[in-house]
């Protein structure tokens, strides 16, 4: 059976579905990650051809680097996509899935550049910058 996944912004305007296995998520502790959540970004990916969104329009998409956008929800708030040019996926918050999401951390990157009023303490591993 096709593993199925569904989660939406806040306040439930922009919904998607998910289908095959989601990748583990990752934890970005970046500068730019820490400013648009207020901690840092927890997320999986999907092959965009699995993706399924609905209320589409209602993404406001932020050039947060050269070659990357992030979409997010203008009216409540929620970050919701990381998307790098040219790529055939896209991450997706882990915390936007509704649950039971049956995903969890597998590693954390830009651990160098994270928030000075957290520490990053489970086992998982930590890279200083990217993974690669
Ligand atoms: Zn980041």
């Amino acid at each position: 059976m096709t593993e199925e996944n569904t989660g939406s912004c806040n306040c439930g305007t922009v919904r998607f579905r998910t289908r095959g296995t989601l990748r583990e998520v990752i934890a970005c502790h970046c500068s730019q990650c820490r400013k648009q959540t207020g901690l840092y970004y927890a997320a999986t990916n999907i092959a965009d051809s699995e993706l399924q969104l609905e209320g589409a329009e209602n993404v406001t998409w932020y050039r947060s680097s050269p070659d990357a956008r992030r979409g997010f929800y203008r009216t409540c708030g929620s970050a919701l996509f990381w998307k790098r040019d040219g790529d055939d996926y896209s991450s997706i918050m882990a915390g936007v899935f509704d649950e039971p999401t049956n995903l969890s951390i597998g590693y954390h990157i830009f651990c160098a550049d994270k928030g000075d009023f957290y520490e990053i303490t489970d086992d998982r591993p930590k890279f200083a910058q990217s993974r690669i």
